[in-house]
C-alpha cells in the first residue's frame, strides 16, 4: 500500500458491481471489490469515478479532509507552507546548493526541448 495522501472511495451501498470502474483503470486496480484504493500505482486520473454509472459512487478523497477534517484547500495551504519553509530555512543555512551555475541553469533552460535533455516521448512546453 505504502504512503499515499488520496484515495478513491466507493460507496458500497449504491455501487451496482457493474465493474466498468476496474475495465477503464489503467492499472488495473480492483476498484469495483475495495471500499477504498489507496495506492501508490493510482495516479488519480480519475478515469474510474468517469466511467461509473451511478452518481457519488466513487469519490476522489484526500488525507484528512472530509466531513470531520481539513478542507482540501486548507490542506494544499499547509503544504505549501511547510514546503516553503523548509526550503527558506534550507536556504538561509547554506543547505539548499546545486552543484551547476546560474549560468549553466540558464544555457540549459533554453535548451529544455533538445533531444539530449528531454524524455524521449514527452517534450517540456
Ligand atoms: S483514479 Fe485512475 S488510477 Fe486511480 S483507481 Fe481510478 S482509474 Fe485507477
Ligand atoms: S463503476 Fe461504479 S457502479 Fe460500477 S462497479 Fe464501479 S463503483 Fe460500482
Amino acid at each position: 500500500m505504502g504512503l499515499c495522501p488520496t484515495r478513491i472511495q466507493r460507496d458500497l451501498d449504491i455501487c451496482i458491481s457493474c465493474k466498468s470502474c476496474s475495465q477503464a483503470c489503467p492499472y488495473y486496480l480492483p476498484v469495483d471489490k475495495k471500499r477504498y484504493i489507496i495506492s501508490r500505482e493510482c495516479n488519480g486520473c480519475m478515469e474510474c469515478t468517469l466511467v461509473c454509472p451511478v452518481e457519488n459512487t466513487l469519490e476522489f478523497k484526500t488525507l484528512g479532509t472530509g466531513k470531520n477534517g481539513w478542507s482540501t484547500a486548507k490542506l494544499g495551504i499547509v503544504i505549501i507552507g511547510i514546503y516553503t519553509g523548509v526550503v527558506y530555512i534550507a536556504g538561509i543555512t547554506g543547505h539548499w546548493k546545486s552543484s551547476i551555475t546560474e549560468h549553466e541553469f540558464r544555457v540549459r533552460l533554453q535548451n529544455i526541448n533538445s533531444p539530449e535533455i528531454t524524455h524521449p516521448t514527452v517534450g517540456f512546453r
